[in-house]
């Protein structure tokens, strides 16, 4: 606009082709241009149609508004307020003094924005460089839109807006705001020191934030494989820790609660490529060995106890294997502890359990049953071999000294399994009514019950 002035006022044969040459080369910036005489009276107008004309004048015509007055005073260039035009046109008008070459004053060029149609502001703003959904829209001094992409709301008064004021305070930033329709925005601000407008940009934060749910998507997708191997690998680990634990555990529990079966630990076998694990197992392992020893062997004897010979038996009943069994009972045991006092009866089962070691074969195991009753389960039910070891230790005991300096004598009970047996106390209670027999006709004898 200044160019244009400076050749106004220094060619005194400007003429109006040479106006509608310069408004047609400056097309994108204004929309009309008009000089007037430095008393306000127009000299030369483009476009000349007078409809076109923002300020409805003509040629000859004196412009008596505000602005005009404003500018013939002033003699200084200026960016006018957007006002109604006589036309009905918003327009901002852009005013520049002409001095000729002696620096007279001569009047003035002017140039229109008509802020509703296509003008320079919104060609600039518009064209500029968007990526995404942001826009851009200018706020005058009063807060008023100057231009907007949304062309209906141009010249809506939005002076209220937080923003608005911060931005015609002089002051740039950015922030959240949320528009008339509920839409979340990012927006950035500054203030034209020039022509005293607001300029503000604004982004949907959808847009920004599309992308980022879309980034992290990704990035779980990517990652998931390898989120999968390294969660079963730990799965594997850690099971593999676990697994063998979790079997010594239940195994426990197991002893704790089966009373009438020895927890035998070779029922378990752990094998694990952890030394921690795997020296657990032997611990325990052999914790476990020392305790079934201590609970299934008699203390004063160092035989088997009742709760062994209840699980053999037992055992031999349930899985149906032949077997015998010897019941012993230490003939008037009585008086041995009457006559040669406790400890000496004590030593007179050990004497008699010993005894018992010795004449039996591996595979016959050998039980204190009760006080000074005994028992011996043989893994065959031939009752001959039965009634040979019986008497082989009875015909022992009664030929050796006993602790008491003299030989003891027992009584022998003998029966063997036998397939009709309805329970594993079948065996016992035969045994014992042989035993009974044997005491009654005199003791110091074996008897078999082979009923
Ligand atoms: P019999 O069997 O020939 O009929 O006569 P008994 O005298 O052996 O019979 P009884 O069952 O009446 O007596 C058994 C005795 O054994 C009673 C008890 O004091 C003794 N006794 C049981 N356990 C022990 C023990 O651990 N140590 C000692 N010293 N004596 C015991
Ligand atoms: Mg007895
Ligand atoms: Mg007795």
């Amino acid at each position: 606009m200044s160019t244009l002035a400076d050749i106004i006022g220094n060619d005194e044969e400007f003429t109006q082709k040479d106006l509608n040459y310069w408004l047609e080369a400056n097309k994108g910036y204004y929309n009309s241009l008009f000089t007037t005489d430095n008393k306000g009276y127009v000299q030369l107008m483009s476009p000349k149609i007078l409809t076109n004309n923002a300020n409805g004048v003509q040629p000859g015509t004196k412009i008596n508004s505000d602005l005009m007055k404003r500018a013939l005073e002033n003699k200084t260039p200026f960016i006018s307020e957007p006002y109604l035009a006589q036309t009905g046109n918003l327009v901002i008008l852009i005013s520049y003094p002409i001095f000729n070459d002696s620096d007279v004053y001569q009047g003035v060029v002017d140039g229109t924005l008509y802020l509703e149609t296509d003008n320079s502001l919104g060609r600039i703003l518009t064209t500029h460089e968007h990526l995404d959904e942001s826009s851009t829209f200018v706020v005058d001094s009063n807060g008023r839109i100057i231009y907007h992409p949304d062309a209906s709301r141009i010249n809506e008064n939005i002076a209220e807006h937080e923003l608005i004021q911060d931005v015609l305070e002089g002051n740039y930033g950015s922030a959240k705001i949320t528009n008339h329709k509920g839409e979340e925005y990012l927006s950035g601000y500054a203030f034209i020191n020039e022509t005293n407008w607001g300029i503000i940009s604004q982004t949907p934060t959808s847009v920004i934030q599309v992308p980022l749910h879309t980034l992290v998507q990704k990035i779980a997708l990517q990652s998931l494989p390898l989120l999968i191997i390294i969660i079963s690998f730990a799965w594997l680990v850690a099971f593999r820790i676990s697994n063998p634990i979790n079997k010594l555990a239940k195994f426990s529990k197991k002893a704790i609660t089966e009373k009438t079966t020895p927890a035998l630990v070779d029922q378990i076998n752990i094998h694990s490529n952890l030394y921690e694990v795997r020296q657990l197992y032997l611990h325990f392992r052999k914790h476990f060995q020392v305790l079934n020893s201590r609970i299934y062997r008699d203390g004063l004897s160092g035989l088997f106890n009742r709760l062994a010979f209840d699980y053999q038996i037992v055992t031999y009943f349930n899985q149906k294997i032949p077997h015998s069994l010897i019941l012993i009972d230490i003939d008037r045991f009585k008086r041995v502890n009457d006559q040669y006092g406790h400890p000496t009866g004590d030593e007179v089962i050990k004497f008699l359990a010993n005894t018992m070691q010795e004449v039996t074969r591996s595979t016959d195991q050998c039980f204190r049953y009760g006080g000074e009753e005994f028992a011996i389960i043989l893994k065959d039910d031939d009752e001959n071999d039965a009634y040979n070891l019986a008497e082989r230790l009875r015909t022992t005991i009664a030929e050796t000294n006993s602790p008491t300096g003299k030989p003891i004598t027992i009584s022998i009970g003998i029966s063997s399994s036998n397939i009709k047996d309805e329970d594993f106390e079948a065996i016992i209670d035969r045994a014992d009514t042989a035993l009974y027999q044997s005491k009654n006709e005199g003791r110091n004898r074996t008897t078999i019950n082979n009923e």
